[in-house]
């Protein structure tokens, strides 16, 4: 019978946190049975040549077995854990022979078969950084002693219980780096996803006028920077429109500037709803707004001239509200001028003279 060491003093508190800290890590605790320490306790037990075998991991209160062999409790108490003796002294077995000879220890409340525990063995199982996190140990109902080959196999089966854990923190280490690799990348392209939506803002507020939603003068002025769109323009004659609301200025001096942006707003509406998709409606200037109509003759966007003219006519506000407009037609063997522009102001400008809330063509003859 090989003498049991006197029972150690308890561990300091802060020794203790960084055990159960390292035990933590593997995050094993309260999982699934796995057939690789299913088989080390098997062997154990078999080389041993006891009936009971475990892999005990002693957790805050308790000890709980990742894997046992001639039992099927999957926890005990910590306080009767005998394994939990056995991790005081990292790196050392604990034999004790015959349980009911030493008296310090309570007979523990688990059983093998029927019969109490006499007999224990176990040797520490550490992480590499010497923390015992708990014990693979051999257990009898009978008094015996272990031979020094069975001691020696039992130490290996401890080291080679600590590579199935080393394993397991490494696939969670793996694990957890690839998924931090992922949430990186994730990062990044919401990152670069925001940069876009705030580019295509920046754009559109470059581009766009904030009150009307509509073109603005700088995006006017790009398209007749870009040769393609303005070959796209002028490959078939267009029609440009000139609008100016009438007597804004009133509106503004008796409604206030809100009820005058109010009317711009819908003026804009007015102007979209009654053109097509590829038509440049554009707020030129203050209560002034151009329209190009792509591909379409003077005749033809009267009407829609007409239309805007109307619509706007009937916008529900505590006010009347009209417009002038002003047409004029594209020169076709001419690139975009000024002259097409000066036509329509022209235009416009006669439709004001003649009392306003109407359309005019442009009729000055072409190539004069
Ligand atoms: P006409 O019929 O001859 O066009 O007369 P008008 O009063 O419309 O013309 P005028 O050019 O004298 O006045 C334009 C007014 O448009 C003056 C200005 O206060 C108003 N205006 C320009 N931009 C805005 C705006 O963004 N909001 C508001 N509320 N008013 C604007
Ligand atoms: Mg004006
Ligand atoms: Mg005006």
């Amino acid at each position: 019978m090989s003498a049991v060491r006197p029972l150690p003093l308890p561990p300091p508190d802060d020794d203790e946190a960084r055990r159960q800290a390292a035990l933590d890590a593997y995050a094993i605790v309260d999982t699934v049975p796995e057939l690789a320490y299913d088989d080390i306790v098997r062997l154990a037990a078999t080389l041993c040549d006891v009936p009971a075998a475990a892999i005990s991991l002693i957790d805050h209160e308790r000890q709980w077995f990742k894997a046992q062999y001639g039992f099927d409790r999957c926890q005990t108490p910590r306080e009767e854990a005998i394994c939990d003796r056995t991790i005081r002294h990292p790196g050392q077995m604990l034999v004790i022979e015959d349980l009911r000879a030493q008296s310090e220890f309570a007979p523990p409340s688990l059983r093998i078969g029927e019969q109490s525990l006499r007999f224990y063995a176990g040797m520490p199982l550490l992480s590499p950084d010497g923390h015992a996190l708990g014990a693979i140990c051999v257990l009898d109902s009978k008094p015996r002693a272990l031979s020094a080959a069975q001691r020696e196999g039992l130490e290996v089966l401890a080291r080679q219980t600590q590579h199935l854990f080393e394993l397991r923190r490494y696939a969670l280490e793996q694990r957890r780096l690839l998924s931090e690799r992922e949430a990186f990348a994730q990062r990044l392209e919401d990152a670069r996803a925001d940069l876009q939506r705030r580019n295509d803002q920046l754009e559109h507020n470059a581009t766009h006028d904030a009150l009307t939603g509509l073109l603005n003068r700088a995006a006017l002025a790009q398209l007749r920077d870009n040769p393609a769109a303005m070959r796209q323009l002028q490959h078939a004659p267009y029609t440009l429109m000139l609008l100016d609301i009438d007597h804004f200025k009133q509106v503004n001096d008796r409604h206030g500037h809100l009820l005058g942006d109010r009317a711009l707003r819908a003026v804009a509406d007015a102007v979209a709803a009654s053109i097509r998709q590829h038509d440049i409606a554009v707020r030129y200037g203050g209560e002034e707004f151009l329209v190009l109509l792509p591909d379409t003759r003077l005749a033809t966007a009267a009407q829609v001239a007409e239309r805007i003219r109307q619509r706007i006519a009937h916008v529900a506000l505590p006010f009347a509200l009209t417009v002038s407009i002003g047409l004029a037609a594209s020169e076709p063997t001419r690139d975009w001028s000024e002259r097409v522009f000066d036509r329509a102001d022209q235009a416009l400008y006669r439709a004001k003279s003649a009392g306003r809330n109407r359309v005019v063509v442009d009729d000055t003859p072409l190539h004069e």
